[in-house]
């Protein structure tokens, strides 16, 4: 399908992208990588008038070692994330998750920040955050700045705690150096999207658990959480994964299925991250 008309503005800095948001309000959407914004424009799911294209901001494409965590700007795009080596070292649980988002193709275009900003519960990116407990940092005009625990984010289907005018400019990610993790990923062809997906984070005995696809947003798995902290085993664990989520049936999986493929894939994910 066709888009509605919109207006386009390129934006060459932060300050004027987020200039641009509190002048359109409601009425404009930004663009990163354009990824997930145009084909929902495309389905007319999004009828934003003024597009503010923020995809050539370099200023926002960094990985930095700041010290007890990693600073990835927001415009990082997914193959700059999953080939970046500070976070090999630091943060190999992002950089696989990246690795598993859809095509090449996809990877080159598409952002960390948007991504999550997206907010979609089948995204791999937001359980990668989940689990490593990170964080966003997110401006507004005015110099307004604030960071937003992941734990926090996510809101709805589709929705984040962003406000009107707010943007993402960067991601926190703890360094996890040494701890064990586990990613897997439930698809019928390689690069599809997950119908079920895991991101586990094991830091001293107890783990950070996320789930992709199991309700309406990115999510923990949180009496898997507890009762890993309780003593339980992997297998032991894993048999709470579907409890407290909420997952849809479509045309790839039935509700009773991605629950028993819930429980199959952090089994899987806690053994590999060394439960
Ligand atoms: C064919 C295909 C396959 C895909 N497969 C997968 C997959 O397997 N796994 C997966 O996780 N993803 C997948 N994706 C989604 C992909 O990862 C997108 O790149 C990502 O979801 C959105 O990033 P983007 O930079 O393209 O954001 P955009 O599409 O530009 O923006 C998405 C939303 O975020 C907002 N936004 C963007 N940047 C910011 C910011 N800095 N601050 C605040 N708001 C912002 C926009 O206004 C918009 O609402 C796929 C996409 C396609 C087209």
């Amino acid at each position: 399908m066709i888009p509605v008309a919109f207006d386009y503005q390129r934006a060459s800095s932060v300050e004027g992208a987020l200039e641009a948001l509190a002048e359109h309000g409601d009425e404009a959407k930004l663009m990163a990588g354009g990824h997930s914004l145009l084909p929902m424009m495309k389905l007319r799911l999004a009828y934003p008038s003024v597009i503010v294209d923020i995809g050539r901001l370099e200023d926002l494409s960094y990985v930095r070692d700041a010290g007890d965590h990693l600073a990835i700007g927001a415009l990082t795009r997914h193959r700059d994330v999953e080939t970046a080596s500070l976070i090999a070292e630091h943060a190999p649980l992002l950089a696989t998750a990246t690795a598993n988002v859809g095509d090449p193709q996809v990877r080159h275009r598409g952002t960390i920040g948007g991504s999550i900003a997206h907010a979609d519960a089948a995204a791999d990116t937001p359980s990668a955050l989940l689990a490593h407990g990170g964080s966003v940092v997110v401006r507004a005009a005015g110099g307004g700045e604030r960071v937003v625990d992941a734990t926090d984010l996510f809101t709805g289907f589709l929705e984040s705690a962003l406000e009107e005018g707010e943007m993402i400019t960067e991601v926190r990610i703890p360094k996890a150096t040494g701890m064990g993790w586990g990613f897997e990923k439930f698809n019928r062809r390689a690069q599809d999207w997950a119908i079920v997906g895991v991101s586990a984070q094991r830091a001293n005995g107890s783990a950070r658990v996320a789930l992709v696809n199991m309700g309406p947003t990115p999510l923990r798995a949180s009496e898997v959480e507890n009762a890993l902290a309780q003593g339980a085993n992997a297998t032991e664990a894993a048999e709470y994964a579907a409890d407290g989520t909420a997952p849809s049936s479509d045309l790839n999986a039935s509700v009773e299925y991605r629950k028993h493929l819930a429980r199959v894939l952090v089994k899987r994910a806690l053994m590999a991250a060394g439960f």
